[in-house]
């Protein structure tokens, strides 16, 4: 098997000029990159009794869900306003122009849930920060951040700040 990075596909402007888009579909298309890239997430957060793992929309869910099952843990999703049918809790978070949403069923962790956060990707740390917010308002401990790729030049780890982050491609 190559580097993780190899399979993961650059695609310039998009979806707007100016982006610089990580596809990660090669790399989901590869059972081998895809496991490996699954274990290495995990692993410095594996004995940490995880009892929840928090996914954010879309492409989140693809990580979180394999996470999950591996260290014996649920799954909750974070998402976008208007998705979830149960009550809910909501954080909204600035973006260079305007503001986002993000929303989980509020009964969805509790005060004693130990909590990884997992995401493809670390940009700006907007909707991390936002996550991060939205689990701490429960009172559960976050033992950990996840995420496949950080693009370091945009400094989104300042956003979560004094948390356990692991990224494993950076940019
Ligand atoms: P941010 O809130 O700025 O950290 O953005 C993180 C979210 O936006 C993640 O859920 C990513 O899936 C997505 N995202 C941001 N920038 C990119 C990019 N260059 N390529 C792929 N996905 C991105």
């Amino acid at each position: 098997m190559n580097e993780l990075e190899s399979y993961i596909r650059n695609i310039p402007d998009f979806p707007k000029p100016g982006i610089q888009f990580k596809d990660i579909t090669p790399l989901l298309a590869n059972p081998e990159a895809f496991s490996e890239a699954i274990r290495r997430m995990i692993n410095p957060f594996e004995q940490q009794s995880i009892t929840k793992v928090l996914g954010i929309e879309a492409r989140g869910f693809l990580f979180a869900a394999p996470i999950a099952m591996h260290v014996n843990a649920g799954i909750v999703p974070l998402r976008k306003p208007g998705k979830l049918p149960y009550s809910i809790i909501s954080h909204t978070y600035d973006l260079e122009y305007g503001t986002d949403t993000i929303e989980m069923h509020q009964d969805a962790i509790s005060g004693d849930d130990r909590i990884l956060i997992v995401d493809d990707l670390l940009a700006t740390g907007g909707t991390v920060g936002a996550a991060v917010k939205l689990a701490e308002s429960t009172g559960a401990t976050i033992v950990g951040i996840a995420f496949l790729i950080e693009l370091e030049f945009l400094n989104g780890r300042k956003k979560i700040n004094g948390y356990p982050v692991h990224s494993l491609v950076k940019f």
